[in-house]
This record gives C-alpha cells, structure tokens and sequence, in this order.
C-alpha cells in the first residue's frame, strides 16, 4: 500500500482515505476534504538529463518538502512517477485552500542542490474543492485531474481549481493552432490597457497592454491560454508585433490629446522567442517611425527568467532597444531567480515586482523582503511597480514602502481603449469612486 521510494500511501491507498474522507464529510459538514494533483512539469526531461538515481533523490526531496507543509490530518501519497495528490482536511476556506495550495507551489519551486548544479523543478497543481458532499471519489479525483492537465496545457507551474466549464474546454490542440494563426487577421486579438497609478497622487502614469484573444467559440481567451500555443508555433513575432503597433498608435494618440502634461507611458509584454531574434530591434525602429510618442514611455516589459536564459546577448539587445528610445521594465520580478550581479548590468528602468510579493500571507503580514527589493531596485536607479495591488490598503502600505507606481484591481482592470481614455480625461478622484463602487 505504500510506495516503496518514498514510504508515501500508493494510489490504492490514497483513494482509500479519500473514500474514508468523503464518507466522515457526509456525516459533518464540517469537514470539507479537498483534493490537489500536483503533476512535476517536465520531469522526464530532468530524468533524461540527470540520471533515474539522481531522479530518485529528487522525488524524495519533492515528497520531504511537500510532507513538510502538511498538518496529520492531511494525507500525501505519490499516485505515480511525478505525480503527487493530497487530500486536504486542515483548511476549508476556498481561499485558504488556494493560499495553501501556493504555498506548495513555491515551496516546490526552490533550487535543488545536485553537485555543483542547481535544479528547478515546478509543478501544475489541479483542485477540486468539495463543495458538493454527495459526489463519488473518482469524480473528484478525474476533476483535479482535468484542472491539472488545463493548469499544465497553459505552461504549468501553476495552480488551476476545476470548474464544470473545463470538461468542455477540451479542444484538440490543432484546431486551436490552425485557428490561432488566423486570429490576427481576423481581428480577434483585442488589446486591453490596465492603468498603473502613481501612489503620489493617485493619478494614472500609464497602462500596461494585455492581449486577449475573442475566439467565435470559446469566447474571450486569456493570454495563459494562447500565449504559449503562439511561442510554440513561432506565431508571437507576428502577435507580440501587432500588439506593440496597437499599443505605440493608441499611446501616440493619449500623448496628443494630453499636450502639455506629462506624458503617460504604455508597457508592452515581450516573449523569450521575440527577444532572441534580431527582427526586434528592426521591427521596434519601425514601430516608433510609424507612431510619435514621447522618448522612454513606449516600454517592453521582459521577464526576469527570459533575461537570464543568455544574459550576455540580452544584455546587448536590451541596451540597442534604449538607445533606440523605448524604455525597459524587468516584469515578474522575483520569480525568475537573477541574479543581482547581471542586474546592475542590464539597462532597465523600471522593476514590477510581481505579485506574489505583493499580497498579503495567510497571516496577513506582507513578505518583508518586499521592502529589500524596494530600496535595491531604487540604489540601482530603477522605478518600481508593484502588480497586482487589489484593494486601498495595499496602495497605502505600497506607497509606505517608497513604491512608485502600482497595478492591480484596486485601480481597475485591464480595459478597452475607450474606457482607458476616458479614465484619462478625467480626475484622479474618479479613480477612487471607480474602486468604491465596484467594492
Ligand atoms: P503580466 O505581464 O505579469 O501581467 C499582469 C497580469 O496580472 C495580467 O494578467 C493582469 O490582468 C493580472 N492582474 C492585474 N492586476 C491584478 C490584480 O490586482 N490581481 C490579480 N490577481 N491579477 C492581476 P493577464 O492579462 O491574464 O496576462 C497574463 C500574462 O500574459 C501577463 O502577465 C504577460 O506575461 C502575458 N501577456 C499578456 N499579453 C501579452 C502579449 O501581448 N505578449 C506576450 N508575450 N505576453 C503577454
Ligand atoms: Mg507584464
Ligand atoms: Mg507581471
């Protein structure tokens, strides 16, 4: 009944006391048992590249480090190779179920020591909550197993919580390519525009561009859903071109209607595939030909982790995209593992520290190096963002820390370009009536 690598319950086990736990819950509603797959993204990969015995050890590490995070009445077994599950009794909000269900993530993500290497290792974790008493085990493990596999499809290392919606997601990845390569010319990428706020006086300092994708059938798509499908089929040099067209020609016009003021800035997402071409450089000389906006406002935001998979090319690229006149935010800071050295090398101006760092823990205290990374990115001359700001307190303390700028639902959510010139026009004071009324 137990696995022999890790003395962990085997999947016999594990679905013995998942029944044993829906069968208490029946008799107390009290109990709340939900149930996480936690399926290591691309493990096989590892495996090839290390050895099976330097695999194991991996294994066991993943499963001490996962036990760890357990209280007793939680159960962990190992369901097969990579796969973990776990059914959870010691939490029953919904959203303590997913701060926890974080917690693992990360706890999972930390570097494993291997000679004189370091392995990362990251997992896409499904869940289904129990919010039906009267379901059957293998239902409630199938749902965590299809949230995981919609967690994995989108680039894993995350966590996604079952909904009914996912059994009919299931499109055959083909179609979705064959379609995706059409999407541009038919207009289906739509462009929307969160604001980032200056905490100083609330006011908008600029907006940062989302792609989304209107697919006639399945409705808005968001980019974790299509992004990475357009990376595999060399499709985002077009996409991440046509949004960086979009979001310069609205930008130009914002500037225009604003003469006068200080000019507002729009950061545009940029993928690993863009940046390691050489096309970028030409393709962003000709996107501020076509489109007159103020020098440093039109910004690429690049993540921490794509810099770092060749930091010496990056290193040259970024320098030739400021010298060219746009501006450059490292994006997701925090989650990519830099190093500090090369980031005092690379041009950057701006950092968003990404949002993890963010939100509060479970013990409603925020994470205090959040501080540290404040005071690091102003001593190396670099604004900051913070992402993901949800609510006023957060804006508040943000600005305590010495943060700059901020982005999150607390000031609104990505939106057309209509609303966001509107939002533009008028007074900060609509920012803060905004956020009241959709409390
Ligand atoms: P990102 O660049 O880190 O963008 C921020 C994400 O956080 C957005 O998700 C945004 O909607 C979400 N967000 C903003 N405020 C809050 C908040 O207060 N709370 C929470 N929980 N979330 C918030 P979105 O639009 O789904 O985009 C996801 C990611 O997709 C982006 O992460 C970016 O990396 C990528 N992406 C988006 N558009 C493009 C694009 O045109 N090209 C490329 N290459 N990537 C894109
Ligand atoms: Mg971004
Ligand atoms: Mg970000």
């Amino acid at each position: 009944m137990h696995d022999n690598l890790t003395g962990l319950p085997n999947r016999e086990l594990f679905i013995d006391r998942m029944e044993a736990a829906f069968a208490y819950a029946r008799s107390d509603p009290q109990m709340r048992p939900s149930i996480m797959l936690i399926d290591l993204d691309r493990f096989k990969q590892v495996n090839d590249s290390v050895g099976i015995a330097v695999g194991d050890s991996i294994l066991l590490t993943i499963a001490r480090r996962l036990g760890r995070v357990l209280k007793p009445q939680d159960t962990l077994a190992r369901l097969s190779g990579d796969q973990f599950a776990l059914i959870l009794m010691s939490e029953k909000e919904p959203a303590r179920i997913v701060a926890f269900a974080e917690t693992m993530r990360r706890t999972l993500r930390a570097p494993i020591a291997f000679n004189d290497r370091e392995i990362f290792i990251t997992a896409s974790i499904g869940l289904a909550l129990s919010e039906n008493q009267q379901v059957r085990t293998e239902e409630v493990l199938k749902d965590a197993e299809l949230a995981m596999y919609y967690a994995k499809r989108i680039g894993g290392d995350r966590i996604e919580i079952f909904k009914p919606a996912m059994r009919s997601r299931k499109t055959d990845r083909l179609t979705m390519e064959s379609e995706l390569r059409r999407a541009i010319e038919r207009e289906e990428i739509k462009v929307l525009y969160q604001p980032i706020v200056r905490l100083e006086d609330r006011a908008i300092a600029g907006f940062e561009a989302l792609a989304r994708w209107d697919h006639p059938k399945m409705g808005r798509l968001s980019p974790a859903e299509f992004i990475s499908i357009a990376e595999e089929i060399g499709l985002i040099v077009d996409l991440g071109l046509f949004v960086l067209d979009r979001t310069a020609r609205q930008l130009a016009q914002w500037q225009a209607a604003n003469k006068g003021r200080e000019p507002i800035f729009a950061s545009v997402n940029v993928s690993s595939r863009q940046l390691l071409r050489h096309d970028l450089i030409q393709d962003l000389r000709s996107v501020l030909a076509r489109h007159t906006v103020a020098r440093g406002t039109l910004k690429l935001e690049i993540t921490e982790s794509l810099v770092m998979e060749n930091p010496e090319h990056a290193a040259q690229i970024l320098s030739r995209v400021r010298e060219l006149g746009a501006g450059l935010s490292m994006d997701d800071f925090g989650t990519g593992h830099s190093s500090l050295a090369y980031l005092q090398r690379f041009p950057f101006d701006t950092i968003k520290i990404d949002q993890s760092f963010v939100r509060t823990t479970p013990r409603g205290t925020r994470p205090v190096i959040l501080r540290s990374i404040i005071s690091m990115a102003h001593d190396l001359g670099m604004e900051v963002v913070a992402e993901g700001a949800e609510t006023d307190s957060d804006a508040v303390e943000l600005y305590q820390l010495g943060c700059e700028y901020a982005q999150g639902f607390a000031f609104g959510e990505p939106m057309s370009a209509e609303a966001a010139r509107d939002l533009l026009v008028e007074k900060p004071a609509r920012i803060r009536a905004l956020k009241i009324a959709s409390e």
